[in-house]
Formats: structure tokens, C-alpha cells, sequence
């Protein structure tokens, strides 16, 4: 079976969503709508160390039979470039698995659950941080994610169970010739994740698909663009925020 992980995933663009760019909206709905139209910073970092830990925990996990025969029929359904692409109003919303048996569950009478794997830097003593800023995004990425997936799963004779996780790691690096190489992990912490397709629907329509075609329904982040988020905010977004661009015009 082919790795799927080294397949490109195309860029978010306006009316063709990936979903890390969806779950953005919960960090900063105004980074969300230029990372839309091409704006990052830090992304590929996060690609780097995020896969670093997939392939360690890969070497330690053997699949299932049934779990073998799941990601190859999940497979024939992918589009090239996208993955996995489920239409939602005059939008569309993709994400693509990476194939890493970390990454879903699969049971033998063929009951699916999606694992999201988050890793963080600040370790234990900061999980009260992680548990009130980040999580919220983590676990609507895991939603959205089954969002994009049920069909799919259906269509392949699975079924896509109502509970799922968001699986936290403390991840130390050094830098080896310039790069960040990870030279040890701790698995912190299993937090669950209940799917109610529903409730993402109407998330979805209701305020962030809106909010990523039109800049004047962008929420910001509560205290902007004076917040924690603010402060440590990339310089490629706050010199195009129309918050931060307009407290600073007015001062
Ligand atoms: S300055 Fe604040 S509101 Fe503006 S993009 Fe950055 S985090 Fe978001």
C-alpha cells in the first residue's frame, strides 16, 4: 500500500477549504481568511514536527488486519491533491489522511473513530494553557474531520462511531544542522471528542464559511488586537489584520 502521508495536499483557497485552515477560525478567524488567500507563517514547521511524531509512534504500533483493509478501500476514494472533499452549501471542505495506524481506530465489526494527534512544546505544568486555548481547536478540527469523513466511511460499509480523541504529546527538540529533530516525547494526556454532525454544520454555514469568503464577518479574538493571541502574533498577519491595523492607525 502506498504511503498516503507523501501526497501534497493542496492550499486552502476561497470556496475550497482545508480543514487546519477551518479549525484556524477557533485560534484567530482573521488568520484563517488570509491563510485563504496565501497567507502563513510558522505552517510548514508545524508539518515538519507533526509528522516527526506520527513516524515515531508508527515504529511502535503494528496495524490490524482490519485496519489494513480499511485504509485500502478509504484509499480508492481519495482525490489527488485533496483527499477527501465533502461539499457543504456553494463550499466545499477537504482534508487527506496520512495513513498512520495512530490515526484512526478501527474495530472488527468495522466501527471507525478518528484520533487526532497535538503536540506541544510547554509540557504538563502548562496543560491548563493548552486545555483552555488550544483544545477548542483541536477538538473542532477532529469534528470537522469526521465531517469530511462520513460520507466516505459509509460509502465504503463503516461507521463512523459518535466518540473520538484528541491525543496531547510533550515533544522536546534539538537542533541538529539547523533543524528542530525531536529527541524525545511523553504522551500527556487523551481528551474525548463527541461528533454531532449538526452542530459542525451549522458552525459551518452559519458563521465560519461566511466569514472566510467576507472579511466584514470575521470575529476576532476576544481582547484583540490586544490579547495574548495578539501580542504573539506573526508580523505576516498582523501587518494585513483590520484589527490590529486599525488600533494602530488610530493611535
Ligand atoms: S493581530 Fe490578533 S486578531 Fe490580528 S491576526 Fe493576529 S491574532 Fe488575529
Amino acid at each position: 500500500m502506498r504511503v498516503l502521508r507523501e501526497i501534497k495536499l493542496a492550499s486552502s483557497e476561497v470556496g475550497k477549504y482545508r480543514v487546519s485552515t477551518i479549525a484556524r477560525w477557533f485560534w484567530c478567524a482573521e488568520q484563517a481568511y488570509w491563510q485563504v488567500r496565501g497567507i502563513y507563517a510558522g505552517a510548514e514547521r508545524q508539518k515538519v514536527v507533526g509528522q516527526q511524531i506520527h513516524d515515531s509512534i508508527d515504529k511502535e504500533i503494528k496495524r490490524w488486519t482490519w485496519e489494513i483493509a480499511f485504509l485500502k478501500k478509504l484509499d480508492q476514494l481519495r482525490q489527488e491533491g485533496y483527499g477527501f472533499v465533502r461539499r457543504i452549501g456553494k463550499d466545499s471542505v477537504f482534508w487527506d489522511v496520512t495513513g498512520h495506524p495512530d490515526e484512526f481506530q478501527v474495530t472488527m465489526n468495522k466501527k471507525v473513530s478518528i484520533i487526532e494527534i497535538k503536540t506541544t512544546e510547554i509540557g504538563e505544568k502548562a496543560l491548563n494553557f493548552y486545555i483552555h486555548y488550544r483544545l477548542p481547536t483541536a477538538i473542532f478540527q477532529t469534528e470537522v474531520y469526521c465531517y469530511v469523513l462520513e460520507p466516505f466511511i459509509k460509502q465504503i460499509g463503516y461507521e463512523l462511531d459518535r466518540l473520538h480523541a484528541v491525543q496531547v504529546w510533550h515533544v522536546k527538540y534539538q537542533k541538529v544542522e539547523g533543524k528542530k529533530v525531536m529527541v524525545g516525547r511523553e504522551h500527556i494526556q487523551d481528551f474525548p471528542v463527541y461528533y454531532y454532525p449538526s452542530h459542525v454544520e451549522r458552525e459551518l454555514l452559519d458563521t465560519i464559511l461566511p466569514g472566510l469568503r467576507d472579511h466584514d464577518k470575521v470575529i476576532p479574538p476576544r481582547g484583540a488586537p490586544n490579547c495574548f493571541k495578539c501580542r504573539g502574533c506573526s508580523k505576516v498577519y498582523k501587518e494585513k489584520c483590520q484589527f490590529w491595523i486599525k488600533e494602530n492607525m488610530s493611535m
